[in-house]
């Protein structure tokens, strides 16, 4: 079944959006959140379990000290009030990844409550108000096999791996936001965008959404213009790049519209989204929280985060990405429109790592905004998804500096990088793509030139000088763009 979609800019002559987003992020501790069990990515399957995480009888929980302290670290980036005193709660519901038939998650009392995030758009700013950060363990995973699709419907059988069952996930909820219009779908990305680089900035987790570290689920809803109501929302589950945060919001967007237009009404129901379509379908109906039967777990001690320790937290909380900004803008010496265009290319933290790595910022922009943003667009990704790190540039900037090679063959050094080949240096090494010196064989390569061309020859040495650009380009070509174009010159120049 396809949906009927209403254009981008129609939807807007007659509804308002307002989005929601409820962030799931994996705590990069080395243990899960009840058990001592292993965090680590990509064990073989159920290697990583025991019986508390298996949700074996008798097996009893301690709260992970490390998990606790990274949710109050972001709750205080995020500007958040600290709970003084909460606990933990049991969310039942039957699923074969939720071995123990319930969820350890917090309900009425999360950790913290009550910030917000500052995200910028073409140059405004959209407060987004953070309704709470509470502290909940990650399910197991299911595999179904069998089917064409990967999802439960049409498979065979399903397998379960507990490794992920109980690694500590930080949920981060926002409050309704209106009032973005046509810029909704790019205040939810400028959003996740602005979370994730803080979350790397406090180093709690590794934050990569490909290997859903970090996921999102994407609240869309639309009202009539000047309704005073606003309408029923779905939920887009598991959105797993920036990109595609966007895509959702305004794929939802055209399809409530001829939703509304047709029926009047949306269901209130969670969606799937299609990375290669871009399109979401139906999921679920949305449970109410009354369906989970909440209550608070026995088998945990309240937590109570005493006030010097939050407050020793709070004092020692790095550098934050919009602090960060201002900072290097100023150091770097660059426009705050500059700055929005590095910010819109999600390009701030990685120039910026590339000039802490030894590159100059005028190089580091100059790559990360020309070349890796070129190769970033054409493959469809995010700049900072590219297979290249700013270590990487930072080396690559040197060895142009260094006169190793010159920007045609570090371009190619850069496809290699990418290619997986291995660091700038090597790739130079292992494709031969450093600049000749003043070899035999480019002594040849001039003397064949001039050779070659005896009437270009006969005209430079008549003084018509800027016809040498000729004999320049053909040893240029002869030695595939290997040569150093000034030192190709002057080697004409004394031999004319
Ligand atoms: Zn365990």
């Amino acid at each position: 079944m396809s949906d009927t979609l209403v254009d981008f800019d129609e939807v807007l002559t007659r509804y308002e959006p307002v989005i929601g987003l409820e962030t799931h992020v994996e705590l990069g501790t080395a243990s899960k959140m009840f058990c001592g069990c292993s965090t680590t990515f990509g064990a073989e399957p159920n290697t990583q379990t025991c019986p508390v995480c298996l949700g074996l009888p008798g097996s009893l929980p301690v709260a992970n000290a490390a998990a606790i302290e990274s949710t109050i670290r972001i709750g205080l980036a995020l500007g958040c009030r600290i709970a003084t005193w909460c606990r933990f709660s049991r969310k039942n519901y039957f699923y074969p990844d939720i071995p123990k038939g319930f969820q350890t998650t917090q309900y009425d009392e999360p950790l913290c409550t009550a910030g917000h995030l500052d995200v910028e758009v073409d140059g405004e700013i959209y407060r987004v108000e953070i309704e709470r950060v509470h502290l909940e363990e990650d399910t197991g995973k299911n595999l179904h096999v069998g089917g064409a699709t990967g999802r439960i419907h049409g498979a065979d059988h399903s397998l379960i791996d507990y490794n992920r069952a109980g690694i500590p996930l930080v949920e981060i909820v926002t409050r309704p936001i209106p009032g973005a219009g046509a810029k909704a779908p790019e205040v939810a990305k400028a959003y996740v965008t602005e979370l994730r680089s803080i979350l790397l900035a406090l180093g709690v987790s590794e934050v990569r959404m490909e290997q859903g570290n970090l996921r999102c689920d994407v609240n869309t809803s639309l009202a009539p213009i000047g309704s005073l109501e606003w309408g029923t929302r779905t939920e887009t589950k598991n959105v797993n790049s920036l990109r595609s945060v966007e895509r959702a919001v305004r794929f939802e967007m055209r399809r409530q519209a001829a939703v509304l237009d047709r029926e009047g009404h949306v269901l209130q129901e969670t969606r799937h989204f299609h990375e290669d379509t871009g399109t979401t379908s139906p999921g679920r109906s949305k449970e109410e929280a009354t369906d989970y039967r909440y209550f608070p777990e026995p088998d945990l001690v309240p937590v109570a985060p005493d006030e010097e320790w939050v407050a020793k937290l709070a004092a020692t909380l790095p550098e934050l990405p919009a602090a960060r900004r201002a900072r290097v803008s100023e150091e770097w010496g660059i426009s705050p429109t500059e700055m929005a265009w590095l910010v819109n290319a999600g390009a701030v933290e990685l120039v910026s790592d590339t000039v802490a790595a030894g590159a100059s910022p005028a190089d580091a922009r100059k790559w990360w905004l020309g070349e890796l943003a070129r190769r970033a667009n054409d493959a469809g990704v995010e700049l900072s998804e590219l297979a290249v790190t700013p270590a990487q540039v930072a080396e690559l900037v040197g060895l142009v500096s260094a006169g190793t090679i010159n920007d045609q063959l570090a371009r190619q050094a850069l496809d290699g990088v990418l290619a997986g080949e291995g660091d700038p240096a090597a790739v130079v090494e292992s494709r031969g793509l450093a600049v000749m010196g003043e070899s035999d064989e480019l002594v040849s390569a001039v003397e064949a030139a001039i050779e070659a061309n005896p009437d270009v020859a006969e005209k430079v040495r008549g003084g018509k000088v800027q016809a040498i650009g000729a004999l320049v380009g053909a040893v240029m070509k002869a030695t595939r763009g290997k040569a150093d174009a000034a030192t190709v010159k002057r080697m004409l120049e004394e031999r004319l």
